[in-house]
């Protein structure tokens, strides 16, 4: 499942990642990957390395999940050589939609995507920062099925793999360069 083996990188990312407890609820510990962005060697390798077991396999489109998976898959979208598509939160997006409900880690939520975003066959790659119980993903995922298009994979900075998320996506289609 993890998508490098440089382990460099591993600890580089693990020494700069902040865990910040009870946010935003008692009990979560927030993985805050704002450390990372605001180093700009760092946030290369992390691209490139995120990038890399997807490299030759026709992605199309990049689909980024609301908010962190934005600031992720618009930059590795630009190195696939693939669009990126935005997976907003409800009532966000200002043409047609399509909805997915989900319950996650902490709440309950929904996620959106604009009718046209995706063409019939078109092969997609969904990124976000952190997997916890994989419902935002799951959720994304039949977005994007209900679309016509052919989920290639998931890409994650970090997975907590204790809350099962892997499985619940599909260990083969889950990439990721950190696991907890
Ligand atoms: P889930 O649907 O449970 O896999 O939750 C994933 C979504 O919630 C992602 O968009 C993450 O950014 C966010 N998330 C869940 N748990 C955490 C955490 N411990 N730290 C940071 N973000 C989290």
């Amino acid at each position: 499942m993890n998508a490098t083996a440089d382990l460099t990188l591993v600890s580089d990312l693990k020494a700069i990642l902040r865990d910040v407890p009870d946010f935003p609820k008692p009990g979560i510990t927030f993985k805050d990957i704002t450390p990372m962005l605001a180093d700009p060697r760092l946030f290369g390798r992390v691209i490139h390395a995120m990038c890399a077991p997807f490299r030759g396999q026709r992605i199309t489109k990049v689909v980024g999940v609301e908010a962190r998976g934005f600031l992720l898959g618009a930059p590795m979208a630009l190195a696939l050589d693939a669009g990126f598509v935005p997976a907003r939160k409800p009532g966000k997006l200002p043409h047609r939609s399509i909805v997915e409900r989900y319950s996650l880690e902490y709440g309950a939520d929904g996620v959106e995507m604009h009718e046209d975003a995706i063409l019939q066959g078109e092969r997609i790659l969904v990124v976000d920062d952190v997997l916890a119980t994989g419902g935002t993903a799951e959720a994304t995922a039949r977005l994007v099925s209900r679309l016509g298009g052919e989920l290639v994979g998931f890409s994650f900075l970090i997975t907590l793999d204790f809350l099962e998320g892997p499985r619940r996506l599909g260990m083969e289609k889950v990439k990721t360069l950190l696991s907890f």
